[in-house]
């Protein structure tokens, strides 16, 4: 989709299967199984749309999936099917990795930058995206590096420091423009220094939510918080003032992991915690 001058293109590398626990934390089963239904080792299915930015400066990729490095077993746990998804996705566009110039993640956990490098092994690994710079919030970075005995399982170095050792990372000291249309902004609470992606030309503005929102639901309530952020509070705080940013200057949302939605526009209800969003189909 055009958004004025920059396109704008949905790439997903597939889809995983977590436990709704996960996905939505303190909130009762039987409130969340009206959005979503669960199969019989209780998990919901999850996309992992990254996003594509062709402005007039640089081609931008934000964030890269779950990759290819998943043992046999982490691809049965996950429900995983496929290989080389997202490249393959991207070479459907008519797009290579040495046509990507720089790589956002929006966050380090393993679905967001699995897809950072490619190869096997620690000696054969290699970014994927050759001529990319990665930007990485310089928190998020530290949190990944020395991870706690809650983060450890979705923080891996392999996704890391291949990129790191090429000198093709580039860390972020907080909100920071990426290009005269592309920014970044730190939207704590699923992670210290998660950042969300704004795109704004011409007036017209979107915004690419990574984990803040995993699911429309999560922005149309706003105690609807995952069990994997690490300052649940801190998450309500960032969608209530994010929320009411993006109904006020009626901001495209774009939804990483919902397997159907991935985009809308949101609008207010009678109480203050409540929202709705009205999907949007894009090309
Ligand atoms: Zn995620």
């Amino acid at each position: 989709m055009r958004l004025g001058k920059v396109n704008l293109q949905v790439v997903s590398d597939g889809t995983f299967w977590e436990d709704g626990g996960g996905l939505f934390g303190l909130v009762p089963k039987v409130l969340w199984e009206e959005f979503a239904t669960p199969d019989e080792k209780n998990r919901v299915c999850l996309e992992t749309r990254c996003l594509l930015i062709e402005g007039r400066q640089q081609r931008i990729l934000v964030d890269t999936g779950l990759g290819d490095k998943l043992t046999a077993e982490e691809r049965a746990f996950l429900n995983v099917k496929g290989e080389r998804r997202l490249l393959q996705n991207l070479a459907n566009l008519g797009i290579g990795p040495m046509d990507i110039d720089l790589v956002i993640n929006t966050h380090l956990h393993a679905d967001h930058c699995g897809g950072n490098t490619i190869g096997e092994g620690t000696d054969g690994l290699l970014p994927t995206f050759e001529r990319a710079t990665y930007c990485v919030q310089r928190l998020e970075l530290a949190d990944a590096l020395f991870p706690n005995e809650r983060t450890q399982a979705t923080y891996r170095l392999e996704n890391l420091e291949p990129v790191q050792q090429r000198g093709q990372l580039r860390v972020l000291w907080g909100d920071t423009r990426i290009t005269e249309e592309v920014r970044v902004v730190v939207t704590p609470g699923h992670t210290r220094a998660h950042q969300c992606v704004l795109i704004e030309s011409e007036g017209e503005k979107a915004v690419f939510l990574g984990d803040v929102a995993s699911w429309p639901v999560h922005l149309e309530r706003l105690a609807w918080v995952s069990a994997y952020d690490v300052e649940p509070l801190v998450s309500i705080e960032t969608k209530r003032s994010l929320a009411r940013w993006a109904v006020e200057e009626h901001v495209l949302l774009l939804f990483e992991h919902h397997p159907q939605i991935m985009a809308g526009y949101l609008h207010p209800t009678e109480r203050a915690d409540r929202f709705w969003l009205e999907p949007v189909e894009i090309e």
